[in-house]
């Protein structure tokens, strides 16, 4: 009998109850069986893991695939009190780091998944009581996910070190294919997958043809209050949308990777302080951001796939209030998505491919989106959702069909 996980939940984290999924993905991890968690942006995948770090003896070490993201997760984690340090090549502390480790007084650690092929690394955890393997962003370990890592390959020799070990995989996007290559390359059993729904339905996906793009988004903005992030596809294209939206009258910030690093902090926590400032930025911008009333997302221009659109349009209406997720796309995105897909190694150009015809095929629909969409995470929607565009009846949807179609058997 492993204790009751609830207490631990409120006491520490200050939440009344679990949500979804997580009660059974921490019931599992304490009792040490290997799982892949699949679980949408913002069902809060990282309390499955943390939960059990505090609970279970020993340190957890959870892998991250961004400095960033784990910098952010671990100022959340202390302020709840949990013990925990980044282990990343731009942190100073390291000596105090590993002494903390070394005597057991973390409960987290985060690493970067290059870290796991030393063989100094694998010394270093064998000095310590190890609780939990959370390898966050799983979908990076597979040739067919969306982003795949390399590195994420050296994780399971590093974990098959310490058998003993449970192991935690979590990710947001991965469709049925991706999901048995996670659980191969991880050696977590077919059987020890927790997936949960995938729908939003209080987000109104809207996918229209690329006009005059600036203009179409400043009307959206108009008729949207609240907070809202643009994806445009450039450092350059993030500029000067923030310089045209301005004229709407609302606050609008650049984000993108290029900018001077405090320029960029600060437009992040203007834009998370914000009631109703833009930010228009590349996708360097939104993972680990926790904003819950993101008001709208739009596209200006077609995300990479069908699962960044997913995730970037997941950042609205976290709150679950209503939310609006825009798509602008033009017949030259699927022509440039096309020729990147021909420079990728050939291994993972089936995947990519697959992914473009999902996002095709979403862009090409006269029926509901929302249908195309939770297709993909192998969801079933029966009825029409009633809150897209074509639920909806928007002139855009006709014509958008034979371009669409054009260009994706071209
Ligand atoms: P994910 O990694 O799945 O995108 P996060 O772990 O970042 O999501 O969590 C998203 C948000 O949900 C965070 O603000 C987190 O504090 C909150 N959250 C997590 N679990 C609960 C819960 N049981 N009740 C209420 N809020 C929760
Ligand atoms: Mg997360």
């Amino acid at each position: 009998m492993v204790p009751d996980p609830l207490p631990t939940l409120q006491r520490v984290f200050g939440f009344p109850q679990f949500r979804g999924v997580q009660a059974d993905v921490v019931d599992r991890v304490l009792n040490h069986r290997r799982t892949l968690a699949v679980m949408p942006t913002g069902a809060g995948k990282s309390l499955c893991y943390q939960l059990p770090a505090v609970m279970m003896e020993g340190t957890c070490v959870v892998v991250s695939p961004l400095i960033a993201l784990m910098h952010d997760q671990l100022r959340a984690a202390e302020a709840v009190g949990i013990r925990a340090a980044t282990l990343t090549s731009v942190d100073q502390n390291r000596g105090e780091t590993l002494a903390r480790f070394r005597a057991g007084e973390l409960d987290l650690l985060y690493i970067a998944p290059e870290r796991a092929s030393t063989g100094h690394f694998r010394e270093l955890l064998g000095e310590a009581k190890l609780s939990l393997f959370a390898i966050d962003e799983a979908h990076c370990v597979s040739e067919w996910g969306h982003d795949f890592r390399p590195d994420y390959r050296l994780l399971e020799p590093l974990m098959d070190a310490f058998p003993d070990v449970p192991r935690l995989a979590l990710t947001a996007t991965a469709d049925a294919h991706t999901r048995a290559d996670i659980v191969k390359q991880l050696g977590i059993p077919a059987d020890g997958m927790i997936v949960s729904g995938f729908d939003r339905p209080n987000i109104r996906y809207s996918i229209s043809p690329k006009a005059n793009t600036s203009k179409q988004i400043a009307d959206l903005i108009a008729a949207t209050p609240g907070p809202g992030i643009v994806y445009a596809q450039t450092r350059a294209a993030t500029e000067k949308l923030a310089e045209a939206l301005a004229k709407t009258g609302r606050p609008t910030r650049a984000y993108h990777a290029g900018l001077d690093p405090h320029i960029r902090a600060k437009n992040q926590s203007d834009f998370v302080a914000s009631e109703d400032m833009v930010i228009c930025a590349t996708v360097a911008f939104g993972m680990g951001i926790d904003k819950p009333d993101v008001r709208f997302v739009a596209h200006a221009g077609l995300p990479k796939s069908i699962e960044a659109y997913y995730q970037e349009t997941g950042r609205a209406g976290r709150d679950g209030d209503p939310s609006v997720a825009h798509l602008f796309w033009g017949a030259e995105d699927f022509a440039r998505a096309r020729q990147r897909i021909g420079e990728v190694e050939p291994e993972r150009q089936p995947g990519e491919r697959q992914r473009l015809a999902a996002l095709g095929a979403l862009v090409e629909t006269g029926g509901c989106r929302r249908r195309v969409l939770l297709k993909h995470f192998g969801e079933d929607l029966v009825d029409d959702c009633g809150n897209c565009d074509n639920c909806l009846g928007s002139p855009d949807a006709v014509d958008a069909t034979e371009v669409a179609r054009k260009f994706l058997s071209a």
